[in-house]
């Protein structure tokens, strides 16, 4: 990894129990979805019909966008598209401003986490609260989210205990999740009551119908878009697919990949406002028309967000989500990071990975996840920004007398790699890892000596 992400890492990491619970958690998530895999006949099938229609809709991104805005005016929604960032930013303060809204309920949104669209509106004033019980969680603990569909998956039930009792007053040393949950709901069953407005995202746009189809298990979203009089759902333009037909066969795939459920358990459609109230779409590019116009990377946009990707990933498992630094993490965030982040440190992430293959193995829509890192890798912008130790190795590897006299000097100072001679950004990682023996003297030398 780059020295910003070692020294990230070395912040974030999980230690000790909470790794052995972060791993666990995710690890049981990626066993849920191989069960739901077995358990349906179609799967492989599906996996295969969903790629294809992603591949589809991407080829004809022009057409369906078009087809989607005429579809949603018609049903009476209003159509904005944002450029980038600072346009959502903009777009939905200006939303909110017309309606005199301060007080906004936001469902779980990555595209609104990407966008930093939350910090935005909170400096202008407004009170927006996540009511995604694990956006919450790690909205009252002033920390990003560490999963894309977990938020808190990186928290104990003892400091989810310990945050409601500094934040929403529950009972000192009550680790239950009912209860702790049911202290969440009675705080947040007021907000949902006093919202202005409620600000969502969308897994789905269908274009043949003007649709968004909103899947949560917690019905959140459900319930913010139903009662508040101004609904503002963020999506980027990669969520469109054809037709209702089309989505069936996502929806059959997004919860058995995300949790092991057949299905989620709620599916909103939503066509056009409730009466008496207004609908805003807003679609977002932010670097996706790039990302489209990549032969070698355009598929990276098929991604529905599942989190398969994220629990089956070794380096997400002992890592945790927020040594990733961005808002999308794991594999996933790795291949859209170079095209989609502000420039920085998230470029380097396609270094974060192990190139072991188990992602593509497991995404819904076959993405090639593991081949597009060794893509990125070897592309400017991301070679320009390769790890330290990886350019050092680089140089050694091409001349050969220095790699000879690197080797016998790393095997005189071997056991010095595990204390002082261990880099700086090591040492974290060291501190749970023993180096393996000595290795004994290298094939030349024996070849030299043999008898
Ligand atoms: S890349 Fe595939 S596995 Fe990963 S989150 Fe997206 S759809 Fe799921």
């Amino acid at each position: 990894m780059t020295a910003a992400l070692d020294r990230r890492a070395a912040i974030e990491l999980p230690r000790g129990e909470r790794l052995a619970a972060h791993d666990s958690a995710v690890a049981a998530l990626r066993d849920k979805r191989d069960a739901a895999g077995r358990a349906e006949p179609d799967f492989e099938r599906l996996r295969e019909q969903a790629r294809a229609i992603k591949a589809h809709t991407l080829d004809h991104l022009d057409t369906y966008l078009e087809r989607f805005e005429a579809r949603a005016q018609e049903a009476g929604a209003r159509v904005h598209f944002a450029a980038d960032a600072a346009d959502l930013r903009r777009i939905v303060l200006e939303l909110l401003a017309a309606k005199g809204a301060r007080r906004v309920v936001k469902s779980k949104s990555m595209l609104t986490e990407e966008c930093a669209l939350n910090p935005h509106l909170e400096r202008a004033g407004i009170e927006v609260v996540d009511t995604d019980l694990g956006e919450r969680i790690v909205q009252l603990g002033h920390e990003p989210p560490s999963h894309i569909l977990m938020p808190a998956i990186h928290r104990t039930r003892a400091d989810i205990g310990a945050l409601f009792e500094r934040e929403l007053g529950s009972e000192h040393g009550d680790t239950d999740p009912g209860r702790l949950t049911a202290a969440a709901r009675r705080d947040l069953r007021a907000r949902f009551l006093a919202a202005d407005a409620a600000i969502t995202g969308a897994n789905f746009a269908i274009a043949d119908t003007g649709t968004l189809a909103i899947v949560t298990n917690e019905g959140n979203a459900d319930l913010g878009c139903a009662l508040a009089p101004l609904h503002i759902a963020c999506l980027g333009i990669e969520k469109l697919v054809p037709g209702l037909a089309d989505l069936a066969v996502f929806l059959r795939l997004l919860a058995r990949s995300a949790t092991g459920q057949p299905i989620s358990a709620y599916t909103t459609l939503v066509t056009g406002p409730k009466p008496g109230s207004e609908l805003h779409v807003i679609l977002v590019d932010n670097g996706r028309t790039r990302l489209l116009a990549d032969p070698r990377h355009r598929s990276a946009l098929s991604c529905i967000r599942c989190g398969a990707c994220l629990n089956t990933c070794p380096v997400f498992r002992r890592a945790g989500g927020h040594a990733y630094g961005w808002a999308v993490p794991g594999p996933i965030g790795a291949v859209l990071a170079p095209a989609l982040a502000p420039p920085g440190a998230a470029h380097t992430l396609p270094f974060a990975s192990t190139l072991c293959g188990s992602c593509s193995a497991v995404c819904p829509v076959k993405i090639d996840l593991h081949d597009q890192l060794v893509a990125w890798r070897s592309g400017d912008a991301v070679r320009a920004a390769r790890p330290r130790g990886l350019r050092a190795a680089a140089f050694v590897l091409r001349h050969p007398a220095l790699y000879r006299a690197a080797g016998a000097v790393a095997r005189a100072l071997w056991p010095l790699f595990g204390g002082a001679l261990a880099p700086r950004e090591a040492r974290a990682w060291l501190e749970s890892r023993e180096l393996p023996e000595r290795p004994g003297p290298s094939f030349r030398v024996r070849f030299r000596n043999r008898s």
